[in-house]
């Protein structure tokens, strides 16, 4: 614990913020940078605050190397909106193809029937979403308007380590919880979306990223006019009043990231927390990983003992050390350690000496 006597959080989201970006909001809260007030009290038009978004803007094209023909939007909406907005805008042949390896692609998936003729060109169902399929050489649509995946499974724990081989088409990736966790080459997606409470800042932020090309002034007329990647790229995430507390938030992260070393420090960071984790868990003589090495997510850990028992003793006594938020999503069961950007190193090794101590309690 730290001196503000703080649990180790490892919940899936909303999740667990850097402490030094929780001090800076602490210490800015009354009196933004002598403005005078809050910046959840300050008009979105002012000076000061266009100043707060530009910046985000700013140090995220940065962190992420984002070129200059990709708009980045800060809407709302969650994940969610995205499962309707990407089909909406996107959708010119009505038809587009997508990778279901989870939960979250699933509900994407049905929701973009809505709109077209959506196919699903892989799966990994089968296995109760344990591992990424082979998307080498998929039967990719000619005509589809796009390819889509959810990257890093949140649910399950896998995570995209090669992309699919789109055959030219548009590729479209739900990040929400992988965004920022590694580097990423962006001229590979034609749209990236992330709800930022998993690896960035406080629910109520969705970020977007979308290359120029695929704004569109020919949607149909019964589109919300809120749903129209266009609209709020022409009015740079002003048109109406933007999330701007969580904005701010998450350029205090964006600062963060660039202090800490950007991407491909984050990287290794992650890789160096997650193997901790996972080295514990090859070794283990009672918990095991739930999912094909080769698909391991770095930000999502889930885990079993192989009795229903046991997880729920050991859910419990986590809690009571400290540990919060371990419970696995309600469709795998078992356990989930959601080890962000965020979670120190100290709170990983916490999690696993409390392992070995209750492996040795009850092997
Ligand atoms: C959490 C999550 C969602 C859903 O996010 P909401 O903001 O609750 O709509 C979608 N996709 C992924 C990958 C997620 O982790």
């Amino acid at each position: 614990m730290d001196k503000y006597n703080r649990v180790y959080n490892f919940s899936a989201g909303p999740a667990v913020l850097p402490i030094e970006v929780l001090e800076t909001a602490r210490d800015e809260m009354l009196n933004y940078q002598n403005s005078g007030l809050s910046v959840m009290e300050m008009s979105h038009r002012s000076k000061t605050y266009d100043e707060i978004i530009k910046t985000a803007e700013a140090d995220l094209r940065e962190l992420m190397n984002i070129p200059s023909n990709y708009k980045v939007l800060f809407l709302q909406g969650g994940a969610h909106l995205q499962f309707s907005m990407v089909p909406i805008n996107l959708l010119k042949n009505g038809v587009a193809d997508y990778i279901v390896t989870g939960q979250w692609a699933k509900k994407a998936y049905q929701e973009a029937q809505k709109y077209g003729k959506i196919n699903k060109v892989a799966t990994s169902e089968d296995k109760n979403f344990s591992y990424i399929p082979d998307c080498s050489n998929l039967d990719i649509s000619e005509n589809a308007d796009y390819v889509y995946i959810c990257e890093n499974n949140t649910i399950y724990g896998t995570k995209f380590h090669t992309l699919p081989n789109t055959k030219g088409k548009t590729l479209v990736s739900d990040m929400s919880s992988c965004f920022l966790s590694e580097p990423v080459d962006v001229t590979q997606y034609g749209l990236i979306f992330a709800g930022v409470q998993k690896n960035v800042g406080p629910a109520g932020v969705q970020i977007v990223i979308i290359r120029e090309d695929l704004l569109r002034d020919d949607l149909p007329d019964w589109c919300p006019t809120m749903l129209n990647y266009k609209i709020h790229a022409d009015n740079n995430s002003l048109y109406n009043t933007p999330p701007a507390y969580g904005i701010y938030i998450c350029g205090l992260v964006f600062k963060w990231l660039k202090k800490m070393g950007g991407l491909s420090e984050m990287k290794k960071i992650n890789e160096n927390k997650a193997k901790i984790l996972y080295d514990f868990l090859d070794n283990s003589k009672l918990f095991k990983g739930t999912v094909e090495k080769s698909s391991r997510s770095l930000m999502n850990v889930p885990f079993v003992t192989g009795s229903d028992e046991l997880d729920k003793k050991f859910i419990e006594e986590s809690k009571n050390a400290g540990l919060i938020q371990l419970k696995g999503h309600r469709t795998v069961g078992g356990m989930r350690a959601s080890i962000y950007n965020a979670m120190p190193i100290e709170g990983v090794s916490a999690l696993v000496q409390f392992m070995k101590k209750f492996e040795s309690e009850n092997l």
